[in-house]
């Protein structure tokens, strides 16, 4: 069984550096993708359908990005078609009091999806072998036994029947520039600029390390990492569609039984 080209294979080592940002093969360009992509959202919107009527399986779409990623994009455009009622976005920002009193993945643990549901992690719990680790908020010691601990939580959710996909949205450091001007020239965008995004721009090179070690530790087979060459939005949402939607194939989801003697009702 052929594997995507953007997986990360379990055990072996990232150099960022060596996966394209700007990738846009099989296809020409947008329009050439544009069929397929729209395909893609419609199956997935069947899919997701599925999923919420057998309520046998759930799953857990994990984004990461650097700052201005694309991670809002992806889930506005990718899962523009799903019914609200079976999917749920949930944002992870700064831990609050409370959150930082508990262990690291109790928070995201109580985001994690019931059978039946599709959850989109914006953000997550790797924020904890990634800002936390940069920013030197907890001690080496602590996020360095991490990668064991979220690879066991994991596996705990795979076995529980919980399919999840974990995609890095990678940039280019010039891409993520052009973006960040494109928020300062837009008055509609400056909302979204915040500038401590400039700070972090700084520290490329630290989260760049920290995300490789994420995916070469933490991409196994129940749980696989995908890098998505993120440069061109529309090759973004074709990869995150096309990987769900064939992810999603394979749980051979079945609707549940109908009820006995449906044949023979008339309703009067
Ligand atoms: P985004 O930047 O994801 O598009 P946003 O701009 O709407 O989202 P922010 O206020 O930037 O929201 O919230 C995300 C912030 O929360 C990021 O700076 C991120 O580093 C921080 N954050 C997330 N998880 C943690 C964590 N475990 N520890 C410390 N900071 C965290
Ligand atoms: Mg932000």
């Amino acid at each position: 069984m052929s594997h995507s080209p953007f997986r990360v294979e379990p055990g072996k080592k990232v150099n960022l550096s060596h996966w394209p940002t700007d990738e846009t093969s099989p296809f020409k360009d947008k329009d050439q993708a544009k069929p397929t992509i729209k395909k893609n959202l419609e199956r997935l919107i069947e899919l997701q359908e599925l999923l919420y009527a057998s309520a046998s399986h759930s799953v857990l779409i994990v984004l990461q990005a650097m700052d201005a990623g694309g991670k809002d994009g992806a889930i506005e455009h990718v899962f523009s078609g799903v019914n609200p009622q079976g999917c749920n976005v949930t944002s992870f920002k700064v831990p609050s009091h409370l959150e930082k009193a508990h262990d690291f993945l109790w928070r995201h643990h109580l985001a994690c999806p019931p059978k039946g549901m599709m959850e989109i992690f914006n953000r997550s719990h790797y924020e904890s072998v990634l800002v936390e680790r940069v920013h030197k908020l907890v001690p080496k010691e602590v996020w360095s036994r991490r990668y064991d601990q979220i690879n066991d939580f994991e596996r705990m959710l795979t076995a529980e029947n919980t399919l999840v996909l974990k995609f890095f949205l990678h940039i280019s450091k010039a891409e993520q520039k052009k973006r960040l001007e494109a928020r300062l020239e837009d008055k509609t965008k400056h909302w979204k600029f915040d500038p401590n995004d400039l700070t972090e721009r700084k520290k490329w090179d630290e989260y760049t390390g920290a995300f490789e070690d994420a995916l070469q530790n933490c991409s196994t087979e129940e749980a696989p990492w995908y890098v998505v060459p993120s440069d061109h939005k529309w090759f973004r949402n074709w990869v995150l569609s096309d990987t769900i939607v064939r992810a999603m194939e394979k749980l051979n989801l079945k609707y549940p039984p109908a009820a006995e003697g449906l044949d023979d009702i008339k309703i009067h």
